[in-house]
């Protein structure tokens, strides 16, 4: 699982040094943010909203079984097919099945970060078969064969002009300054991908157990038509996206535009319930809903972190994130970023994988304060940190124990053998020197014993050895 190894220090140090990435982060954070706490401020029982909504989060979480169950019922009474991955492979073979068994040579794609945590695009091209996005951030970061940096911008590391060379240099058009005549490149090259796609693939914001509808929400219109003009669609769902009634809709869009972008109701709001029906004018033939575990049942398991669960992906911890805000995404290592990477990468990859994520933050509470659902951010991560610890003594024991044995047989021949014993002392005595420092203590020795030496400081190996000191200050005394 994962795109890239996790070295948040080593990514983030970088990240912190690149000048366009800084502006580029300000400036997009700095109106998400002011955006989101105007938009908030003008609901009168906003906090009232936050709470109900973390409830609802808590119970269909607290009951995943019987509403997944419940889900599937429903997406098969209005005609359409559920599908199970228990893992990224499972769930892109399943994909990749259904576009081959329907013939389909290209794909168009709206925004996902479920595709992208199981990299559903390199499957695809594995497949021979065309994958397009078409959400513009997507398909800049397409373009530039980067993965996306903010849930819901995908391409907030980059500036005009970095995009403008970007086109210019993948598309053959001249030097564009201007966004809305990039835009204008972009739309004319995706409107024809749409009418020539045989398969669409989406995410979905919400999944309803009840009536097995799926809410896309989105401002460009894209994911609109590639959720109805081909006609196979697919939409691939993390399970923890559920919320049981359609009229808890109602609640969740009014925080999640809000809490997002700062606007009262997205552009795009669809509400998918299967596939076309005879009535309908258009629409796909085929729906299909790929339901995605992928560690998300191992998350269940705790108590005291299983509020991840409860995100909406609404990327408003991002954007109010110290941290983030200098380090951007990217140092995250996968698809998550943010605080909310920072506690969920960690329970998905597993924790030896993505130790460093949840030191990734100040604990200043911030995320906690503008999830919409609440989520406890310092107490996951304290928890997570904990694990972290655990896993880390667990391992050096295991280690530890080998060395330890070795160690003292080693010891043990030298002292037996006077020769080896004074010769291991001389070369001790001349090894030691690029860790000697001037008060004649070591310091920073390579593992293991920089497991000592990290925190505090170690005696050098004196010149002469007991014996030979002993026997001087004999002669000196007479
Ligand atoms: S954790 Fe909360 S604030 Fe962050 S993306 Fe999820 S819902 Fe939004």
């Amino acid at each position: 699982m994962g795109y890239h190894q996790i070295r948040f220090e080593k990514d983030s140090d970088k990240a912190i040094h690149n000048e366009s990435l800084q502006k580029a982060l300000v400036n997009v954070t700095d109106r998400f943010r002011s955006a989101r706490n105007k938009a908030s401020s003008k609901v009168s029982d906003w906090e009232e909203l936050r709470t109900a909504a973390r409830k609802i989060k808590k119970d269909t979480i607290a009951n995943l079984d019987h509403y997944l169950v419940q889900l599937e019922e429903s997406v098969k009474r209005a005609g359409g097919k559920v599908h199970w991955a228990k893992d990224a492979d499972e769930a892109s073979r399943i994909i990749v099945n259904i576009a081959k068994d329907g013939k389909v040579k290209s794909v168009v794609k709206s925004k996902s970060m479920a595709t992208e945590e199981i990299e559903l695009n390199s499957s695809f091209e594995q497949a021979a078969i065309k994958v397009v996005e078409t959400d513009l951030g997507e398909y800049i970061i397409q373009l530039a064969g980067e993965h996306p940096s903010h849930i819901i911008a995908p391409a907030i590391h980059k500036t005009k002009d970095d995009i403008s060379k970007l086109f210019s240099e993948k598309l053959g058009i001249p030097y564009y300054e201007k966004p809305e005549e990039l835009t204008k490149v972009a739309r004319e090259k995706l409107r024809s991908e749409f009418l020539s796609a045989g398969m669409g693939v989406s995410g979905a914001n919400f999944a309803v157990a009840e009536t097995g509808t799926i809410v896309v929400v989105e401002n460009e219109g894209n994911a609109r038509l590639t959720t109805t003009v081909p006609k196979i669609h697919v939409a691939l769902v993390g399970i923890e996206k559920l919320i049981p009634r359609y009229e808890d809709l109602s609640l969740f869009l009014t925080i999640l535009a809000r809490s997002a972008t700062g606007q009262k109701s997205s552009t795009y709001v669809s509400f998918i319930t299967g596939p076309k029906r005879e009535a309908d004018i258009d629409g796909p033939e085929e729906f299909h809903l790929v339901l995605l575990d992928n560690g998300r049942s191992k998350i269940l398991e705790s108590e005291q972190t299983r509020e991840s669960l409860y995100c909406i992906r609404c990327g408003a911890c991002l954007n109010n994130c110290p941290v983030y805000r200098h380090v951007g995404g990217h140092s995250y290592g996968w698809v998550y970023s943010g605080p909310i990477g920072a506690i969920i990468t960690p329970q998905l990859m597993g924790i030896d994988k993505a130790p460093e994520l949840p030191f990734a933050s100040s604990l200043c509470g911030a995320c906690h304060d503008v999830c919409p659902v609440k989520i406890d951010f310092p107490k996951v991560l304290l928890e997570l940190r904990k694990n972290v610890i655990e896993s880390k003594e667990k391992n050096i024991r295991a280690g530890g124990a080998f060395l330890e044995k070795a160690g003292i047989k080693f010891w043990r021949f030298s002292v037996e053998h006077e020769t080896i014993y004074k010769l291991l002392n001389k070369l001790s005595y001349y090894f030691q020197t690029p860790w000697k420092q001037s008060n004649g203590k070591l310091r920073s020795l390579p593992y293991p014993f920089s497991r000592w030496t990290d925190e505090r400081d170690f005696p050098s190996v004196a010149k002469k050895t007991f014996r030979e000191r002993w026997k001087e200050l004999k002669d000196e005394t007479g």
